[in-house]
């Protein structure tokens, strides 16, 4: 049998739905103290999570902070250190994404944007870099997207501007932080089976199917647990990397080049 990983103090940003609750779920049950955020986090969310706890005097705390505030990132270092007193994972996952069409878009929708999916995240690298600093391995570990790094989608010009500015931070975080052993990594998802992607309706959803070679979207967990990788201990010689978990949708050249998935034998 595998020694247990040694429990280590993780904070999720946005872990509340989607695929931050995957993550959230997927640290609690390794048996990690695990704070989490959401600009609400429903008693009942909490619970449920509190029940994924798989060891004695095990942390999971909640936070409520909506990112875009002009002081989250001090607030979120603040509620680390007295809830967790410490820590060595920080997870960047709350995003925002808008349809808005290029001819429609005002001052307000970008800066809606690139407030929670970019601003805050660099903000909160720089106000939890000291707990960081005292950490064995710090890691930090963005949610990104396959969105603006990779590809365009009609409605998303300030979304994947944000995503690749992302990108762009993590590269120069990676450097400076280096030097105290702290990483600074990314996932890139593809298309995501989450309540934030279902409000973008049935349509959008089957034509995204169609475009997926592997024939489906991503489950949360599968985000998860390439986080959950770049968070431990095998991804220690990782640093300013992006991993991309999209099921192949980057590859095609053309719609052609998707081959149709056979459906399920009857048994
Ligand atoms: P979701 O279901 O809408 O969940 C978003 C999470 O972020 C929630 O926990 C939400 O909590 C939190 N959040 C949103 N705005 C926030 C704010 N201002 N302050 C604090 N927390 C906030 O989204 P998702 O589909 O899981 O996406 C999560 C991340 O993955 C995002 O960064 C997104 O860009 C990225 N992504 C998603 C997909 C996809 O297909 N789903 C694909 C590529 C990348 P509250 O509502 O309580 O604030």
């Amino acid at each position: 049998m595998s020694p247990q990983p040694q429990a280590r103090k993780i904070a999720v940003v946005g872990g509340t739905r989607g695929i931050g609750a995957a993550i959230t779920s997927t640290f609690i049950r390794a048996g990690h103290d695990v704070l989490l955020t959401g600009r609400t986090v429903p008693d009942v969310v909490l619970e449920k999570f509190r029940t994924e706890a798989s060891r004695e005097g095990q942390a999971v705390e909640a936070f409520a902070l909506d990112s875009a505030a002009p002081d989250s990132a001090e607030r979120l270092a603040a509620a680390v250190s007295s809830l967790l007193g410490g820590l060595d994972v920080l997870c960047l996952n709350a995003g925002v994404f808008p349809n808005k069409p290029l001819a429609e878009m005002t001052y307000t929708d970008v800066r809606e944007v690139f407030a929670v999916n970019v601003e805050s995240q660099m903000l909160a690298v720089a106000a939890c870099l000291p707990l960081l600093r005292e950490s064995t391995a710090g890691r930090v570990v963005l949610t990104s997207s396959i969105t603006g790094p990779l590809t365009g989608f009609p409605g998303w010009s300030h979304y994947g501007a944000s995503k690749a500015a992302q990108l762009g931070f993590m590269r120069t975080a990676a450097l400076e932080l280096a030097p105290h052993g702290i990483t600074v990594n990314a996932v890139a998802p593809g298309n995501v089976a989450t309540e934030g992607l279902d409000g973008m309706g049935e349509e959008y959803l089957t034509q995204m199917t169609r475009s997926i070679p592997l024939g489906r979207l991503a489950q949360s967990q599968e985000i998860a647990d390439a986080v959950e990788f770049l968070a431990g201990e095998r991804a220690s010689f990782i640093t300013g990397q992006v991993i991309t978990v999209d099921g192949g949708q980057t590859l095609p050249e053309s719609p052609e080049a998707v081959l149709p998935v056979p459906a399920p034998q009857q048994s």
